[in-house]
């Protein structure tokens, strides 16, 4: 398959919807980003790279970190983890309380923020230096010993972030948090607030594209059909409540946040990233969607 081209042409063929939609602007970080920009990188699993455009800008990942401490928590207590968050879609926005309300408590799955906030609550409890060990595995994954948490970003989510110390509160009351609520909440917001650019992440996510492959990272050792069960809630739960028009335009699993990036995987090929900040009314980003829909038409590769 010729990615290069084919990702030169996709770069094209987004142009028309440069400047729809608008960036995060929920905390000043964000709402400073340049909002035109598009990169895009594709990482087989033979170990070729193919990227274009702003492809070696560091954004804010938010949501995407979601699936890395899923990836940890897994690997710290396995199956357990499901007693305390559920794997179904939510069709609710990503930081609703109404569900999580009538529901107890219990999360819908771990890519909602009620649910990535137990996942931070796991890993408090269990990982020895909560902060170094995640940053640790990420930059394990990509190999890239520069790959940071953005403090400026952490502290002003959690000034703005009400509505998370809401879903924390609620997860408190009902007996789904262990730890502090502040330092729950503290270590939640430093896992959005990582920065890394669609290289980096690309090359983060081959590891869950090619589960054949051992998952043993900074410590994180998953057996393939843990991998396997991750790429399962990113198709289902990977993009809002925007996951089944996501399902239904491209096909791959993935994650998105509101940074504007997208990470996607095609199990046993490739991995690939796309990040342009201008996001839909669901959270999603418009090029990012748009380039990932004309990479699985143009290659006639998607799961499906
Ligand atoms: N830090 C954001 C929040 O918790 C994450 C948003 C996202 O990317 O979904 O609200």
């Amino acid at each position: 398959m010729k990615y290069q081209e084919v990702i030169e042409s996709i770069c094209r063929e987004v142009k028309p919807f440069e400047g729809l939609g608008k960036q995060a602007d929920y905390i000043p970080a964000l709402a400073r980003v340049n909002p035109d920009q598009f990169g895009i990188c594709i990482h087989t699993v033979h170990g070729d790279v193919y990227s274009e455009g702003d492809a070696d800008v560091p954004f804010s990942i938010q949501s995407i970190s979601k699936v890395f401490s899923l990836a940890m928590a897994l690997n710290l207590i396995g199956d357990r983890l499901w007693e305390r968050v559920g794997k179904e879609p939510s069709g609710t926005s990503f930081n609703s309380l109404i569900q999580l309300e009538a529901e107890r408590g219990k999360p819908r799955n771990p890519f909602i923020n009620a649910g990535a906030i137990v996942v931070a609550d796991i890993l408090l409890e269990k990982l020895p230096n909560p902060e170094e060990d995640f940053i640790s595995f990420i930059r394990e994954l990509t190999g890239n010993p520069d790959i940071n948490y953005n403090e400026e970003v952490a502290r002003s989510e959690r000034e703005k972030g009400y509505l998370n110390a809401a879903i924390a509160n609620l997860l408190k009351y009902h007996d789904n948090i262990k730890g502090d609520i502040e330092e729950v909440l503290h270590f939640y917001f430093m896992l959005c607030s990582v920065e890394m650019n669609c290289k980096d992440l690309a090359a983060a996510f081959l590891a869950f594209a090619d589960h054949r492959k051992h998952f043993s990272y900074g410590g994180v050792d998953l057996s393939s059909s843990q991998v396997k069960r991750i790429n399962a809630i990113m198709q289902t739960c990977g993009f809002y409540d925007e996951a089944g028009e996501f399902s239904f335009l491209v096909g791959l699993p993935g994650k998105s946040g509101v940074g504007g990036g997208i990470a996607a995987v095609y199990p046993m090929r490739y991995s690939v990233v796309v990040w342009s900040p201008r996001l839909n009314q669901k959270g999603n980003s418009i090029m990012g969607m748009k380039a990932l829909e004309l990479l699985t038409t143009k290659t006639r590769e998607s799961i499906f």
